[in-house]
């Protein structure tokens, strides 16, 4: 593996979890077996076959990345990768990419993809994504990503084999769509993400941002900037029911040995083994 920006990994019930985030400095994950990342802050070289990126908000430690990605995968002649975005930014990121035309003389061919709060789009027949409105200082997305399923309608339930596929040769659907929510991912946000989309306390694995550990910052001033302090998951560690947590996105101040040692102290048991620190 080429390694031109850090990246971190971890595996969960067939699920490869990669990336690196730090605040201000970049922030980028990807879900290999599902062919989507979130964020674009860098792009590590072996992320290139990933053609979904699912970006949060357009502040430059997510998305600097974008142009750079888009180029790669152009000359090495892939398929033109699709982005989704918030809706509002769709056309300033397209006029973001083609200002780079004349200075690289190159095209950024992708689809330019635009989602609100409350919107679901199917990447694939299998992968459905869910995007939430979170609390940022800018306009900021969360998303889920599900594995749609289909399942017996309950009416069903007691029929044999023979009798469902009499249904079906008539036509009849007889399943239900469900949605798991396997990845939920909130971006930069204030504890309010969190609030208002209690989906995300049932994604199976949470990633989520944890920016300030430390007593001394104000959580107030915290909570006007968009995003969360290690007591804001204190006061909701009843709530989460996922099944992995991965916090991140803490400040450049605090040390690996630092955060550590401040969150076990405030969580002693990182909630039931399940709380990761992504540093
Ligand atoms: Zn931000």
């Amino acid at each position: 593996m080429l390694k031109n920006v850090p990246v971190r990994s971890m595996h969960h019930d067939g699920l490869t979890i990669e990336g690196y985030s730090r605040a201000a400095v970049q922030t980028y994950w990807r879900i290999a077996e599902l062919k989507l990342g979130f964020d674009l802050g860098a792009h590590p070289w072996d992320f290139m076959g990933t053609p979904f990126w699912l970006l949060t908000h357009c502040h430059l430690d997510h998305i600097a990345a974008l142009p750079l990605y888009v180029a790669r995968r152009r000359l090495m002649k892939m398929e033109p990768p699709t982005i989704i975005v918030p809706k509002y930014a769709v056309n300033a990121v397209r006029n973001m990419l083609d200002s780079f035309t004349p200075l690289d003389r190159g095209r950024f061919p992708c689809d330019l993809v635009g989602m609100e709060g409350g919107e679901r789009f199917d990447l694939t027949r299998e992968i459905v994504v869910q995007a939430f409105d979170v609390d940022h200082r800018i306009p900021s997305l969360g998303y889920i990503v599900n594995d749609r399923r289909r399942k017996l309608k309950l009416e069903y339930a007691e029929l044999n084999g023979d009798e469902i596929r009499d249904l079906r040769g008539q036509g009849i659907d007889v399943t239900n769509e469900v949605l798991v929510p396997l990845v939920g991912y909130t971006g930069d946000t204030s504890p309010k993400g969190l609030d208002r989309n209690p989906e995300f306390y049932d994604a199976k694995v949470l990633i989520a941002e944890m920016t300030f550990l430390a007593h001394d910052h104000q959580r107030q001033y915290i909570h006007k900037n968009g995003h969360m302090h290690l007591e804001d998951f204190v006061e909701r560690q009843d709530e989460f029911r996922n099944e992995v947590i991965i916090a991140s996105h803490f400040s450049t101040r605090y040390s690996r040995a630092e955060a550590e040692r401040l969150v076990q102290k405030r969580l002693p048991d990182m909630l039931g083994s399940r709380l990761v620190l992504w540093l």
